[in-house]
Protein backbone atom coordinates (compact mmCIF):
# COMPACT_ATOMS: atom_id res chain seq x y z
CA UNK A 1 0.00 0.00 0.00
CA UNK A 2 1.46 3.17 -0.52
CA UNK A 3 1.09 5.25 1.84
CA UNK A 4 1.07 9.17 0.92
CA UNK A 5 1.25 11.71 3.57
CA UNK A 6 -1.38 14.51 4.41
CA UNK A 7 0.94 17.02 2.43
CA UNK A 8 1.28 15.12 -0.67
CA UNK A 9 -2.44 13.88 -0.71
CA UNK A 10 -2.85 17.73 -0.28
CA UNK A 11 -0.97 18.81 -3.62
CA UNK A 12 -2.12 16.02 -5.14
CA UNK A 13 -5.48 17.70 -4.79
CA UNK A 14 -4.45 20.55 -5.69
CA UNK A 15 -2.62 19.40 -9.34
CA UNK A 16 -6.10 17.79 -9.91
CA UNK A 17 -7.80 20.93 -10.16
CA UNK A 18 -4.99 22.73 -12.11
CA UNK A 19 -4.93 19.82 -14.76
CA UNK A 20 -4.73 21.16 -18.30
CA UNK A 21 -7.78 19.06 -19.21
CA UNK A 22 -9.66 20.25 -16.87
CA UNK A 23 -11.44 22.95 -18.80
CA UNK A 24 -11.78 20.59 -21.55
CA UNK A 25 -13.54 17.81 -19.27
CA UNK A 26 -16.00 20.40 -17.97
CA UNK A 27 -17.21 21.48 -21.24
CA UNK A 28 -17.87 17.84 -21.98
CA UNK A 29 -20.12 17.80 -18.84
CA UNK A 30 -19.43 14.39 -18.69
CA UNK A 31 -19.75 13.12 -14.62
CA UNK A 32 -17.22 11.07 -13.84
CA UNK A 33 -19.16 9.43 -11.00
CA UNK A 34 -21.59 8.75 -13.38
CA UNK A 35 -19.21 7.13 -16.34
CA UNK A 36 -17.68 5.15 -13.58
CA UNK A 37 -21.00 3.43 -13.08
CA UNK A 38 -21.56 2.97 -16.66
CA UNK A 39 -18.52 1.67 -17.31
CA UNK A 40 -19.18 -0.85 -14.25
CA UNK A 41 -22.02 -2.17 -15.66
CA UNK A 42 -21.19 -2.82 -19.16
CA UNK A 43 -17.78 -3.71 -18.68
CA UNK A 44 -17.19 -7.12 -17.67
CA UNK A 45 -15.74 -7.64 -14.01
CA UNK A 46 -12.22 -9.59 -13.71
CA UNK A 47 -10.76 -11.30 -10.83
CA UNK A 48 -7.44 -10.46 -11.78
CA UNK A 49 -5.75 -6.83 -11.89
CA UNK A 50 -4.92 -5.84 -15.13
CA UNK A 51 -1.89 -4.02 -14.66
CA UNK A 52 0.09 -6.80 -12.58
CA UNK A 53 -1.92 -9.75 -13.76
CA UNK A 54 -2.71 -10.68 -10.26
CA UNK A 55 -5.45 -11.82 -8.14
CA UNK A 56 -3.37 -10.22 -5.22
CA UNK A 57 -1.38 -6.85 -5.12
CA UNK A 58 1.53 -6.81 -3.28
CA UNK A 59 0.14 -6.26 -0.29
CA UNK A 60 -2.24 -9.04 -0.50
CA UNK A 61 -5.18 -7.17 -1.48
CA UNK A 62 -8.02 -8.42 -3.84
CA UNK A 63 -9.98 -5.42 -4.42
CA UNK A 64 -10.72 -4.36 -8.18
CA UNK A 65 -11.32 -0.54 -8.92
CA UNK A 66 -11.71 1.08 -12.38
CA UNK A 67 -8.64 2.87 -13.95
CA UNK A 68 -8.73 5.18 -16.90
CA UNK A 69 -6.19 4.08 -19.17
CA UNK A 70 -5.84 7.28 -21.37
CA UNK A 71 -7.10 9.68 -18.52
CA UNK A 72 -8.97 10.85 -21.27
CA UNK A 73 -12.48 10.22 -19.54
CA UNK A 74 -14.22 8.95 -22.73
CA UNK A 75 -17.23 6.86 -22.59
CA UNK A 76 -15.57 4.18 -23.78
CA UNK A 77 -15.14 0.71 -21.70
CA UNK A 78 -12.05 0.07 -24.00
CA UNK A 79 -10.55 2.67 -22.24
CA UNK A 80 -10.74 1.54 -18.95
CA UNK A 81 -9.37 -1.25 -16.71
CA UNK A 82 -9.71 -3.27 -13.70
CA UNK A 83 -7.03 -2.73 -11.49
CA UNK A 84 -5.74 -3.27 -7.50
CA UNK A 85 -5.59 0.43 -5.86
CA UNK A 86 -1.66 0.64 -5.32
CA UNK A 87 -1.34 -0.44 -9.46
CA UNK A 88 -4.19 2.11 -10.17
CA UNK A 89 -2.50 4.76 -8.12
CA UNK A 90 1.21 3.40 -9.46
CA UNK A 91 -0.38 3.66 -13.39
CA UNK A 92 -1.34 7.10 -12.98
CA UNK A 93 1.83 8.15 -11.63
CA UNK A 94 3.97 6.91 -13.87
CA UNK A 95 1.41 7.78 -16.97
CA UNK A 96 1.52 11.39 -15.96
CA UNK A 97 -2.34 11.14 -15.49
CA UNK A 98 -2.80 11.65 -11.70
CA UNK A 99 -1.83 15.96 -12.66
CA UNK A 100 -4.55 15.82 -15.46
CA UNK A 101 -6.86 13.93 -13.66
CA UNK A 102 -10.10 16.06 -12.15
CA UNK A 103 -10.85 12.80 -9.60
CA UNK A 104 -8.86 14.20 -6.04
CA UNK A 105 -7.66 11.40 -4.07
CA UNK A 106 -10.87 10.84 -1.56
CA UNK A 107 -13.23 10.61 -4.80
CA UNK A 108 -10.89 7.55 -6.22
CA UNK A 109 -11.35 5.53 -3.26
CA UNK A 110 -14.73 6.09 -3.88
CA UNK A 111 -14.37 4.45 -7.05
CA UNK A 112 -13.18 1.51 -5.18
CA UNK A 113 -15.34 -2.09 -5.96
CA UNK A 114 -16.04 -3.67 -2.71
ZN1 LIG B 1 -2.49 -5.07 -9.52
Amino acid sequence: MVNFSEETKEKMRHSAHRGKNHHKWKGDKVNVDGLHQWISRYKQKLDKCEICGSLQDKNGKTGLELSNITGNYERNINDFQWAHHSCHVNYDIENGLWGNSHIDYKKRRCLMSP
